[in-house]
């Protein structure tokens, strides 16, 4: 495991595929996914300037993130229950897993009480899957504008989870989809939006030929995971 390598390795990666698709390369985040690693493996990532770092659960997020000081930004990209939202507006400085106008409503209120504003990406379930969160792209449409009208929020874009397949060209639709999707958005909006989270260890590359700003990568970049990290005993209540 060498998070160097593979760090090189992903951005020649990224770099190609912005080639193949005339994009600067600059316009491609990698979120580092570091759900399931220790805060070790968090700080040598922040050492090779990966300051965008990604977190799915709340409960290993508020035990982890005390322990990773620094420059990081995290961003929440799992499933956040409503119970939850304090939690995240505390912890996080984008949720891009907004998936229902009920946690948007839970984020808008405790950011208010927070007195700040909260970065958000709309989670879309393009695929239809029944075992993924996210909102099924008609009800988005729907549902834009009370969301928009939520003062303490603000909607930067889009987010996907594509189907897990051994062949990433067979998820570029899903991609395709939410590009144009956002594109639907803007229009009904009036106004651009800038991010498109989607692309992961297995299909980033598709993902940056369809628009992908952010690709949310864990396994690729740090290594195997073996579920939630939890601390060593003893070290938190
Ligand atoms: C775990 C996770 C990722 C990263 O997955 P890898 O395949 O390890 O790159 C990306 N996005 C979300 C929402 C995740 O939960």
């Amino acid at each position: 495991m060498n998070i160097t390598a593979n760090l090189e390795s992903i951005q020649q990666r990224i770099d190609a595929a912005c080639q193949r698709a005339g994009r600067d390369p600059a316009g491609v985040q990698i979120v580092a996914v570091t759900k399931g690693h220790s805060p070790e493996r968090v700080r040598q990532a922040l050492e090779l300037d990966l300051t965008v770092l990604g977190e799915n659960r709340i409960q290993e997020a508020k035990v982890k993130i005390p322990l990773c000081p620094g420059g990081a930004q995290w961003h929440m990209i799992g499933h956040l229950q409503t119970n939850k939202a304090r939690d995240a507006v505390r912890l996080f400085k984008m949720v891009e897993s907004v998936d229902s106008l009920r946690l948007a409503e839970a984020l808008n209120e405790q950011a208010d009480k927070a007195a700040r504003y909260l970065p958000v990406l709309i989670e879309v379930n393009i695929a239809g899957e029944a075992s993924k969160f996210g909102y099924p792209p008609e009800v988005l449409l729907r549902e834009l504008d009370t969301l928009n009208a939520l003062p303490r929020l603000e909607i930067h874009g889009l987010m996907t989870m594509a189907p897990w397949t051994p062949e990433p060209e067979k998820v570029r639709p899903v991609f395709r989809r939410l590009r144009e999707l956002k594109e639907e958005c803007e229009q009904r909006l009036g106004a651009p939006l800038s991010q498109l989270s989607m692309g992961m260890s297995g299909d980033f590359e598709v993902a940056v030929e369809e628009g992908a700003t952010l690709v949310r990568i864990g396994t690729a970049l740090l290594g195997e995971r073996h579920g939630p990290w939890r601390p060593p005993a003893g070290e938190v209540d």
